[in-house]
């Protein structure tokens, strides 16, 4: 549970569970993947989704963090219906073309086989970034694409793809029960 809370709203796409590490919390702009920790941590909490084994340096945390920028950029623009900024672009579709070597062929005294390639660090964050771009093109471009929406409750940031066309806030429980209880106060105040 303490993973749920750090992280306000998994189980949106992969690109936009990303994009959803950056928060608003009473007005303040947080940065939940501010340290490889963070990053590890969230890594763990995507892990029926994302393979990653071992440490998180803070080389893997600087380029998840400037790819995390570039989708933000791409999903606004595809919120907004307007053009990204190039350099978004440009860090997606570095990230795409990359090769993964997910896996690879063996060869051993018994034949061919397929099997997984020696991982360094740098192939290892390669593949991760490349994951991630996928999903984000898979949601910029696919059926997601015009039910991307932000949370209409003002201090909130979070994003989410609203399959329920009605669906205003990233979670009932949290903004859309602030928004509520604000309102309920208004008509007191109103009221009186
Ligand atoms: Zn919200």
């Amino acid at each position: 549970m303490t993973v749920l809370f750090h992280f306000p709203l998994l189980g949106e796409p992969l690109s936009l569970d990303l994009v959803n590490t950056c928060v608003r919390r009473d007005g303040v702009d947080l940065d939940l993947l501010d340290t490889p920790q963070g990053l590890a941590t969230w890594l763990r909490a995507e892990s029926a989704r994302l393979a990653w084994s071992g440490a998180v340096s803070a080389a893997d945390l600087a380029a998840v963090r400037a790819l995390r920028a570039a989708v933000a950029a791409l999903m606004t623009a595809r919120r907004d219906g307007g053009q990204p900024p190039p350099a978004a672009l440009r860090q997606l579709n570095a990230a795409l073309s990359a090769s993964t070597a997910a896996t690879g062929l063996t060869w051993t005294a018994e034949g061919p086989q397929l099997g997984a390639p020696t991982m360094t660090a740098a192939t290892r964050r390669v593949s991760l970034l490349h994951t991630l771009a996928v999903d984000a093109v898979a949601v910029l471009t696919g059926p997601s694409g015009p039910l991307l929406r932000e949370c209409a409750h003002p201090d909130c940031v979070l994003q989410f793809i609203a399959t329920n066309p009605r669906r205003l806030w990233c979670s009932a429980a949290s903004c859309g029960n602030r928004a509520r209880v604000a309102r309920h106060y208004l008509r007191q105040r109103i009221d009186q």
